[in-house]
């Protein structure tokens, strides 16, 4: 069995969260396992030279008198063979400073499909059994594949589509689909845009297309099939069903590894002594202290690492760091991609001893964050998965987190849950509420300085806990198998 991945993301070439860390740890994974992948991605500006590229293939495509030139590299990263695509013509279509975030992301996205596709015809690359697609960035292959590429469609025997994140759904006029030589008039009524038929909806069209649709956490397919975080998508959701299955991810236990992590000043095994992992962290704490002009001090530290958007509750993220600074502790917010309205906002926090604020996406800086930390606070409004808090608690730091999505099947409370004591790992929230964000501070800071047994209870289950892509590649392998057998 062959997989090729399509995607916008994959780490460490081109990363805006977690669909970049999962394209990657599951791959690797896959092909760990005896079953060869194959990713394609586009050139981004900041994919820059992670390793030696070696250009594979040149074609030339025409679409409405625009000629383009497709150049397609490849790398192999950890045996994984990952394909970028680059595109010479009029206008530079992937080589920006952002992945996301441009006027043109619609556009940008089906040529991406359309060029990934049109390279996977040209036999330069190890035929695949199945394509997997990821979001609507790479959702719109399937139709490309009915209406462009038929032979390719009859080849392949299947589709496989994960939703990240329902949020983004890809949504064009028909007519932008004429410049791919597909009428308006061609487009399948079940692509429609909710209410509007003049616009078409790639995420309905990736889950029509697709054989089958995965979910990032068991929690989010229930959240998606209501009103309240499903979109628009819920009635279609419901209606589909029957091609959907949930598959928790997992994060990549071997990039993140406190015990061989680059970009820690102190590593420790996360399986070792509870008190040596503790010993580590504070070393690692005290450096990250004297590196961003903190107060070296024993205070807790609280960190958020985060795409800075609505999702992930900016105002409550304020809140909590009004309230840490409030009762003596320390935090540190690494919260990329803010609009100019969320960054404004935060502007009536100030830089100061106890805390820090960056605006970028500091890979680096994140892992010596999650090593020197003893919390991560993720007030979520809602969340396909998360990877944060299964990265926090591989090193050892507590995660408090909001009861929404993935975070609910992966943080259970210390004290208020149903499932057993051992796997209790961190402190959990209902609302989304400032009152909630006040009452779980005081909580944390509380067990923090008053019940060590307690907050090392927490640490423990979190390090011991089984986080990694082996569950979730051998659900994606059976899933797999039940199209090809
Ligand atoms: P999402 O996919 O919604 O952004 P996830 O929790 O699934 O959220 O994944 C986030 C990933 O991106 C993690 O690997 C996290 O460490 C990383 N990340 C998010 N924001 C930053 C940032 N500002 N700097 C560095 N890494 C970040």
């Amino acid at each position: 069995m062959k997989i090729t991945h399509i995607s916008s993301e994959c780490a460490p070439f081109a990363k805006s969260g977690g669909l970049g860390d999962v394209v990657y740890g599951l791959t690797r994974m896959t092909n760990q396992k005896g079953i060869e992948c194959d990713v394609i991605i586009p050139n981004y500006k900041s994919n820059g030279d992670k390793t030696t590229k070696q250009l594979v293939d040149t074609f030339n495509l025409s679409f409405d008198r625009e000629d383009f030139t497709i150049q397609v590299f490849k790398t192999n990263f950890h045996d994984v063979p990952v394909y970028t695509i680059d595109s010479t013509c009029s206008r530079n279509l992937f080589s920006r400073n952002a992945i996301y975030g441009e006027e043109d992301d619609t556009h940008r996205f089906l040529c991406f499909s359309y060029f990934a596709l049109a390279f996977i015809s040209r036999n330069k690359i190890r035929f695949p059994n199945i394509l997997h697609l990821h979001d609507w960035p790479t959702g719109f292959c399937g139709a490309f594949l009915k209406f462009s590429f038929p032979d390719l469609h009859k080849k392949l025997l299947g589709i496989v589509f994960t939703i990240h994140n329902l949020k983004h759904q890809g949504i064009c006029k028909k007519e932008q689909l004429a410049y791919f030589n597909i009428q308006p008039e061609n487009v399948p009524l079940s692509y429609n845009q909710i209410d509007n038929p003049n616009y078409f909806n790639i995420t309905k069209a990736a889950i029509e297309e697709a054989d089958r649709c995965v979910v990032v956490s068991p929690t989010y397919l229930k959240e998606i099939q209501t009103s309240i975080f499903g979109e628009g998508l819920e009635h279609f959701i419901k209606e589909k069903n029957y091609k959907f299955k949930a598959i928790l991810n997992g994060i990549d236990i071997d990039y993140w590894n406190p015990e061989k992590d680059p970009y820690l000043h102190r590593t420790y095994r996360s399986h070792g002594l509870i008190d040596e992992v503790i010993e580590a962290k504070y070393r690692n704490k005290h450096y990250l202290q004297k590196h961003l002009k903190l107060e070296s001090s024993h205070k807790p530290l609280f960190i958020f690492i985060t795409r800075l958007v609505e999702q992930k509750g900016p105002h409550l993220i304020i809140e909590a760091i009004k309230h840490l600074l409030k009762q003596g502790a320390q935090a540190i917010l690494l919260g990329s991609e803010p609009s100019f309205e969320i960054k404004e906002s935060f502007s009536k926090l100030h830089s100061s001893q106890s805390l820090y604020i960056d605006f970028r996406f500091q890979e680096g800086l994140s892992h010596l964050c999650y090593a020197a930390a003893d919390a991560i606070i993720i007030p979520s409004i809602y969340e396909p998965c998360g990877l944060t808090q299964m990265i926090a608690m591989r090193y050892g730091t507590v995660p408090i987190v909001r009861q929404t999505g993935g975070l609910s099947d992966t943080v259970f409370d210390i004290e208020h849950s149903n499932v057993p004591k051992n796997i209790r790992n961190g402190l959990v929230f209902e609302f989304p509420t400032l009152d909630s964000m006040d009452y779980i501070v005081t909580r944390a800071i509380k067990i923090f300085n008053e019940e060590h047994d307690t907050w090392k209870i927490m640490m423990k289950n979190g390090l011991l806990a089984d986080f990694s892509f082996d569950k979730p590649t051998d659900a994606y392998i059976s899933l797999y198998q039940s199209i090809t057998f």
